[in-house]
């Protein structure tokens, strides 16, 4: 008997919890389409209504040449992007950084970045994104480089720890700055924590990179917490002067 009650009593809970997860997702479901049906997605390249990426642009980005080959800063093994820092892949960018387009980082971005590190033949155990400036972080809401890591990490079955690397101090942001100002600016600004680097192959990731200064700011903190081997990876690379 009492048995027969404890099983009913776990069916109901098991209806209830159902019930309220179906409710759950119907209500966020019907929330974003009638948020679509407002506010319809734009395409981040061309700005065609009804998707966040068209196949246009997918196509333009993807038969653009890859950037050339750059000689990684000390104590990077090796670095690589996507593409350069302009067209279609930058308006990507820029609208996961600015627009909140948070959509952006698992495609076409973060399936880019696949397709690149597949062609590269580096050892990785783990994915680092750089950290974001806490202001900024506060602000936006999210960094950027991390959502782009967890979709790297999906696409490429790694880990992705996002707690390695943090920043010492914020600094000011590096825009405007020429190469040895960047330098100077994010120099001995980030500190890595060796139980989680110790002696691993790292893949750093960002977004976008310009002189290199944080990314190598970054490697120099990796390097100190007893990193093995540290490659840099970005979306997109500046032109060349
Ligand atoms: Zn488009």
């Amino acid at each position: 008997m009492l048995g027969r009650l404890s099983n009913r009593i776990q069916q109901t809970k098991a209806r209830t919890m159902t019930g309220l997860f179906v409710s759950k997702l119907f209500w966020g479901q019907l929330v974003t389409y009638t948020l679509d049906l407002i506010f319809p997605p734009q395409c981040a390249g061309c700005g065609r209504i009804d998707t966040h990426w068209c196949d246009n642009c997918q196509r333009e980005v993807v038969e653009q040449p890859l950037p050339p080959i750059q000689n990684a800063p000390f104590p990077l093994s090796g670095i690589a992007s996507v593409g350069i820092h302009k067209g279609k892949l930058r308006k990507a960018v820029q609208a996961l950084k600015y627009d909140n387009e948070r959509s952006l980082a698992q495609y076409p971005l973060g399936a880019l970045l696949f397709t690149r590190l597949e062609s590269l033949d580096w050892t990785i155990d783990t994915i680092i994104p750089v950290p974001l400036h806490t202001n900024r972080y506060r602000k936006r809401g999210y960094n950027q480089s991390q959502l782009l890591s967890e979709a790297l990490a999906e696409y490429a079955m790694l880990p992705v720890i996002t707690h390695a690397l943090y920043r010492n101090r914020d600094t000011p942001p590096q825009v405007g700055l020429d190469s040895h100002e960047r330098q100077r600016n994010v120099s001995g600004a980030f500190a890595a924590n060796p139980y989680l680097v110790h002696q691993k192959n790292i893949l750093l990731l960002d977004d976008v990179y310009t002189t290199g200064a944080t990314m190598r700011a970054c490697a120099e903190a990796l390097t100190a917490a007893g990193a093995h081997q540290i490659y840099g990876l970005t979306v997109t690379v500046a032109e060349p002067n």
